[in-house]
């Protein structure tokens, strides 16, 4: 299933596996399955904290092909329904990485917020291998699934379940189901999801931001302009906030961006985590 390139690659990611993980699917006798097979056969092979096998019992799931990951012999909370190759390896890298103890690229205060939800949340996200907004959307719920046991995340190739697609008629990818009830539709990242279903956010981001000293300066989005002026203010030695939602503004909806002179080629998302990173800094 992957080529020689992509598994010196994921090797190579592997190596930041800090506890062993086990993938535990569900097959049967259709090609996707043997597919399937085929893909966590070649991942196990690539790391000695890696090993799968084939669901036995009450562990089978109704989505065949399928599979789950599990760490120290305990479900993580996410499970993959179809084949996550595409534009969701990325999706799949990140899940074995983050249910293997590597730490996800998060703020700090968003996995706080991630591991204190309370409730139980039961997340579908129908997504198609050729989507560029989906992987964003399972990433996200990937990683609520791995830090808070409240929340599992199924994430499904509507292309390999068209009965559901149907019966949901679902239109778009990515779709999120939560709690069997339609959630949301399109890009999301992980603060957008929160705000969502972490109804007394809002009260604990005010107070967290009324506890602080008061700024000199208030900057409203965090988009490439937002950036470039608190990184200017802040390194002038003025105290600095920044309002936004997300960062990266309108950069986060792009892909492919071929004149930021002296970088001939860079990716929206990557520019946006560069933006944030060098906000940080300060
Ligand atoms: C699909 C696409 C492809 C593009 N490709 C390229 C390209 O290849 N090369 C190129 O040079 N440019 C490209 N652009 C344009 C480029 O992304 C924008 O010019 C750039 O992002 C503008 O930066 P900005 O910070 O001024 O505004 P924005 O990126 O729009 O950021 C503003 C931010 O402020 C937030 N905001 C607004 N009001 C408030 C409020 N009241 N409170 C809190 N937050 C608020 C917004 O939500 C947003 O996040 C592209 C744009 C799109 C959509």
């Amino acid at each position: 299933m992957l080529d020689e390139t992509l598994k010196t690659q994921l090797k190579g990611y592997l190596e930041n596996l800090r506890e062993p993980i086990e993938l535990v699917a569900t097959l049967n006798d259709v090609k996707a399955s043997g597919d399937l097979e085929t893909l966590l056969g070649d991942i196990a092979q690539l790391s000695d904290k890696v090993s799968w096998r084939r669901a036995e019992g009450a562990e089978a799931d109704d989505r065949v092909p399928s599979f789950t990951i599990l760490r120290g012999g305990a479900e993580t909370g996410l499970r993959f329904a179809g084949i996550p190759l595409g534009h969701e390896f990325t999706s799949l890298v990140l899940a074995l990485l983050h249910s293997g103890g590597h730490p996800p690229k998060v703020a700090p205060e968003v996995l706080e917020q991630v591991k204190g939800l309370s409730g139980e949340f039961h997340f579908e996200t129908y997504f198609s291998l050729s989507c560029q907004n989906c992987p964003d959307v399972v990433q996200a719920l990937n990683v609520m699934a791995v830090f808070n046991p409240g929340v599992s995340h199924v994430a499904i190739d509507g292309g390999l379940f068209p009965d559901e697609v149907e019966t949901r008629k679902v239109m778009a990818v990515p779709s999120v189901y939560l709690n069997g009830a339609p959630f949301a539709q399109g890009r999301m990242e992980l603060e957008q999801i929160l705000a969502k279903i972490d109804t007394g956010a809002a009260d604990r981001a005010a107070e967290a931001i009324d506890a602080k000293e008061p700024f000199d300066m208030l900057i409203v989005g965090g988009g490439p302009a937002g950036a470039a002026a608190a990184v200017y203010a802040a390194r002038k030695g003025i105290r600095t906030g920044v309002a936004s939602e997300r960062f990266g503004g309108q950069v986060l909806d792009t892909m492919a961006i071929e004149n930021f002179i002296s970088v001939p080629h860079t990716e929206g998302p990557a520019l946006a985590a560069a933006l944030e990173s060098h906000v940080r800094d300060y």
